[in-house]
Parts: C-alpha cells; structure tokens; sequence
C-alpha cells in the first residue's frame, strides 16, 4: 500500500501549489482567492523509488455550519481520516492565524501523525516568522516554498521517513 499524505489547512495558504509540486502535474486547482479547491483531490507521487498518494482538501473551517464551507470540512475531515500522514499546510506571510489555531485543535483530537509545513517561505529560512509557528505545537516548523520548489523534497523525505 502506498502511503497516503493529506494536505490540511486554511484556504489561501498554498496547499494545491504544493498538491502539483509533490505530484507533479497540474491537476490541482490554483486560486488567487480562498477556497476554490473545493473536493478532495487525489494525486500519485515519487520520491526516489518510494511511491505515495496526495490528497489536496479545500479550505477548513472547523466550526462553520452551513452550506459548502461545512462540505470542505467534511471532505478535510475524511481526507484526514485516510491518511497515513498530515501536512498542516500554514503561510509564512501571513503569520499565525486564529484560523490554525482551530485547525491544530482539530489535528490533535486525531492521532495522526502531523507535520508543520510554513509555506511561502522563500527568502526567510531562519526568519522569526517562521520560529512563531512552534506555537502551534505541532513540532518543528519546516519551512518551504511550494511556489518556488524550495524544501519540498526535505519535507517528503521526513514524512515518508516511517514506510
Ligand atoms: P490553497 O487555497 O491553500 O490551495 O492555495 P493555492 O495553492 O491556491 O495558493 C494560493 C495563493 O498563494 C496563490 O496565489 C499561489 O500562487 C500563492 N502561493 C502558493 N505557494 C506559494 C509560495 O511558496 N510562495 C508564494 N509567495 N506564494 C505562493
Ligand atoms: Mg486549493
């Protein structure tokens, strides 16, 4: 079985760009504008000769109740529950929001295993905004740039560490 990786986070942060990164095509929806990936969305990835499975989720609002907002979560909630590993996707620019703050919550009523992706990172490895994340308590922020391909493989590489 391959191992299955989901992409959670809010919308806007880069989870599809880095969806057609880690798969290599295009078939993830890019937006200049929050939530428009709306379905899970299934992709087969390579690292090497390890072969593994993408999900990209639409944006995730834990607490919302009506219409295609609660959809997106449903559909997060179900991608998570299929996965081996979550990438908790944030955005270096924007800075922590109140947003993770719900999504880390939520994560951690799962037992599944979650790594801390900032994203947008180009230009700012060692930046304290990206040491602000640890907040989350969601272990070691690991900074990448799906936009530019900057720690992509990195990031793989510890999230496929366990298969
Ligand atoms: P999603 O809603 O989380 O799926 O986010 P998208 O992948 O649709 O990206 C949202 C916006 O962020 C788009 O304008 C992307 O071009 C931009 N973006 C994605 N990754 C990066 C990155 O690494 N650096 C920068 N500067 N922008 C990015
Ligand atoms: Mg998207």
């Amino acid at each position: 079985m391959k191992p299955v990786i989901a992409l959670v986070g809010r919308p806007n942060v880069g989870k599809s760009t880095l969806f057609n990164r880690m798969t290599k095509s295009r078939d993830a929806i890019v937006a200049d504008f929050a939530g428009l990936t709306r379905d899970r969305h299934y992709g087969d990835g390579r690292l090497g000769d390890r072969e593994f499975i993408v999900v990209d989720t639409g944006g995730f609002e834990p607490d919302s109740s009506t219409g295609i907002v609660r959809e997106m979560a449903k559909q997060t909630r179900q991608a998570v529950a299929e996965a081996d590993v979550v990438i908790f996707v944030v955005d270096a620019r924007a800075g922590l929001s109140a947003q993770d703050h719900d999504i880390a919550r939520y994560l951690r009523t799962t037992s599944k295993r979650v790594l801390l992706a900032v994203n947008k990172a180009e230009g700012m490895r060692d930046a304290p905004q990206i040491a602000e994340f640890h907040e989350l308590g969601m272990g070691e922020p690991i900074p990448v740039s799906a936009a530019h391909g900057q720690g992509v493989r990195s990031l793989l590489e510890v999230a496929l560490e366990p298969f």
